[in-house]
Order: structure tokens, then C-alpha cells, then sequence
């Protein structure tokens, strides 16, 4: 089969699986945002996504990204790039740069590193509540029972909430490797339980999204409240 019809296909598939998610959990389709992450995969790839229909994509390294995306930039002016993936502070300038959104922000050195880029970006919280010791994030595994690792961190989201340019809008997890995705449903529900209590707590800070699930467990994850979704290989096949 031709390679666009071939993601077209895989991307009305895609679309249609999260628009029954989105109504399982009783809300729209366009209440989830789908944002292509395009790691490992070419340019031309990227470009026939866009011509798709797709204008959220995501990568998870920078140097991949400085050698796609400003490339790409003339051609989808109009698509808007997203940082998922952890970030070395001395790469902050490079991520702020490339990247409209930032989803991996695990640590208030890198919101700081990324204020004093001096570009607007929307950012979100990674929070690890799984504790898997491979995945970054705000450690929070025992979150809300240990008061003193919730109190750290409140008070790093405090900081960071005060920092200029930077506009948080909610929360990232990357799920916990289980054998089934049913078996990530209590991540998903008690993200959800965490961005009502931040909502709480700060009620001046947009605290709307959730970035959680991948080709996986994504429509696990929208019945559970995501308002965006990180999908490679349902769209694009194995990485390169
Ligand atoms: C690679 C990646 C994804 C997409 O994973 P798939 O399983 O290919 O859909 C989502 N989120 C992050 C942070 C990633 O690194």
C-alpha cells in the first residue's frame, strides 16, 4: 500500500478509538488533543501527517529535534511542536527554542533554565506516581499518603508557578510497563485525582490537562480524563 494512504489509515483509526474513548469517558472528541510524536521517523513522514490533517507533533530528544525541526518549520508553520522527553538543563535553551509546549518538566532547575530563555512556553508537570526508578518526574509514588514528599512537591510548584513566561497547564505521566493496560487504569485515575487537588490548591493556575497515554493505553487513559494523548506507533509502525 502507498505509505500516505497507509497513515492516513492508521491515523483515521487512531482518531476513531479516541473518539469512542471521548465518549465513554461523556466528553467530546475535540475535548482530546492527539499529538503525533514522530521520534526515530523522517521528515517526508512527518510532512505526510500533516498533510493528514496533524498539527501537534512531539520528540522526545533534542538533537534529533535540531536536525527535524527547523527544517520542517516553513512547511507547517502552523503545527505546534511539543518536548516530551527528559531534559538536560544545558539543552533548556535549545528546548525552549524548538518547542511550543513542554511536557517534561521534572525538576524546577529545568523550569528555571526554561524561564530564562526568555520564550512564552506552556508547560506541564511530569509526575512519576508509579515509582518505577526509570521514570523521571516528580517523585510522588506515595502521594497522598506521605505528607512530606507531597509537601515537596507543592512547594517545588509553588516555585515554579512564580516563574515568568512559563504558563503550566496540568500534568505528564508516562504509565508503568504492565502486561496489560487495564493494569495502568490506577495511574490514569489518580493522576486525575491529583490535578483536582492542585486544582484546589491553586485554583490560579490553568491546571486542565492531562498528557497521559501512548498507543498502548491511550483510550484507557481518555476513559480516565486525558486531554491529550502521545501516540508514535499506532500511527507510524515500529521506530526506525
Ligand atoms: C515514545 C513516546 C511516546 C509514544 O510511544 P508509542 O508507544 O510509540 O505510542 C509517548 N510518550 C513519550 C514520553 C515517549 O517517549
Amino acid at each position: 500500500m502507498e505509505v500516505l494512504t497507509q497513515i492516513r489509515d492508521q491515523i483515521a483509526e487512531v482518531q476513531g478509538r479516541i473518539a469512542k474513548a471521548a465518549i465513554r469517558s461523556g466528553r467530546r472528541t475535540e475535548e482530546v488533543l492527539l499529538v503525533a510524536v514522530t521520534k526515530t521517523h523522517h521528515p517526508e513522514t512527518i510532512l505526510m501527517a500533516a498533510e493528514a490533517g496533524l498539527r501537534h507533533f512531539g520528540e522526545n530528544r533534542v538533537e534529533e529535534a535540531l536536525s527535524k525541526i527547523p527544517a520542517l518549520r516553513p512547511k507547517l508553520a502552523d503545527s505546534t511542536w511539543h518536548m516530551i522527553g527528559h531534559i538536560q538543563s544545558r539543552k533548556c535553551r535549545d528546548v525552549a527554542e524548538l518547542f511550543q509546549w513542554v511536557h517534561s518538566v521534572d525538576r524546577l532547575k529545568i523550569a528555571e533554565r526554561l524561564s530564562q530563555s526568555g520564550k512564552e512556553l506552556d508547560i506541564l508537570l511530569e509526575v512519576n506516581l508509579s515509582g518505577e526508578a526509570s521514570k523521571s518526574g516528580f517523585a510522588l509514588e506515595d502521594w497522598p499518603d506521605n505528607v512530606a514528599q507531597s509537601e515537596a512537591f507543592y512547594s517545588e510548584v509553588e516555585a515554579i508557578s512564580a516563574l515568568e513566561r512559563l504558563k503550566i497547564r496540568g500534568l505528564m505521566t508516562i504509565a508503568p510497563m504492565v502486561d496489560t493496560p487495564e493494569q495502568a487504569r490506577p495511574v490514569f485515575k489518580r493522576m486525575r485525582l491529583l490535578l483536582d487537588e492542585l486544582k484546589r490548591k491553586y485554583p490560579a493556575v490553568e491546571w486542565r490537562h492531562l498528557s497521559m497515554g501512548m498507543s498502548g493505553d491511550y483510550e484507557i487513559a481518555i476513559e480516565e480524563g486525558a486531554t491529550i494523548v502521545r501516540i508514535g506507533t499506532a500511527l507510524f509502525g515500529a521506530r526506525l
